[in-house]
């Protein structure tokens, strides 16, 4: 099966409202490429990795959470860039990105496919009050302590997290935002949860977890931002009949 890459982008956009969001990178097509689609490989980072992967299965759309054209990045098509852009113009490969309204989708959101993956039972935004929060809030069934939690996360994601005592509590309610959010730390201590996990770490955020009594856990900025892209490759799927890959380029970080 195929569609056309017009009526793809259509339906993402309808699926994701890019326009509600302020974000850091275009959302949608950012490299014109074929314009039926009919094999597409998604994946977190549109690293050169992923692109040779899409190359030699012979896709003609890559899906990604991490496109390009960041705001503040240098513009030229040089080096690292200019290698990216010409495998995907040389074997007419589309790539398209969703950010922002990707982790925050609440059905197939980052956030919301980590939050289930976890047990972690939505009950709000982690900004409270905007309908357009990033992150969420959410309660396990039953209170487990750090190291419990730890194990859980480590087996769903196939990574190790940082974890950093904020006290001798047990976690009933956590924040969660995917990637590199750990300085949204601040909102999961304004509404007093239990604990707070992101992607990455910075230095501050373990002395910040340590005085003000919520446990941190680092899960990995890819390892938590796999499921948003997974999950929207296999609706394509099941919608339009397209072959769908998801590829996963290692990153430990
Ligand atoms: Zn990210």
């Amino acid at each position: 099966m195929s569609i056309s890459r017009k009526e793809l982008i259509r339906y993402l956009d309808q699926r994701l409202s890019p326009e509600r969001f302020r974000d850091y990178a275009p959302n949608g097509l950012q490299v014109e490429g074929a314009e039926q689609i009919s094999r597409v490989v998604t994946g977190v980072t549109a690293s050169q990795a992923l692109l040779d992967e899409a190359v030699a299965w012979g896709a003609d759309t890559v899906l990604v959470h991490h496109g390009y054209f960041w705001k503040g990045e240098n513009p030229c098509i040089t080096g690292m860039k200019q290698r990216r852009l010409k495998t995907l113009l040389q074997h007419d490969i589309n790539l398209i990105g969703y950010h922002l309204p990707l982790d925050a989708h609440p059905e197939i959101g980052n956030n919301a496919m980590l939050a289930a993956l976890l047990d972690i039972e939505v009950t709000d935004g982690l900004e409270a009050g905007n309908p357009l929060s990033i992150g969420v809030v959410g309660e396990f069934d039953e209170a487990l302590s750090l190291n419990d939690l730890g194990t859980r996360i480590a087996k769903a994601l196939g990574r190790e997290p940082v974890l950093i005592k904020g006290g001798d509590h047990l976690i009933k309610t956590i924040g969660l935002c995917t990637g590199g959010a750990q300085d949204y730390i601040d909102k999961a201590i304004e509404l007093g949860l239990d604990a707070y996990l992101s992607g990455e770490i910075s230095e501050r955020t373990v002395h910040s977890a340590r005085e003000n009594g919520v446990h941190y856990i680092a899960a990995g900025h890819h390892a938590t931002e796999r499921y948003g892209a997974k999950a929207l490759g296999e609706e394509l799927a099941r919608e339009y009949g397209l072959e769908v890959r998801f590829v996963d380029i290692d990153n430990p970080v």
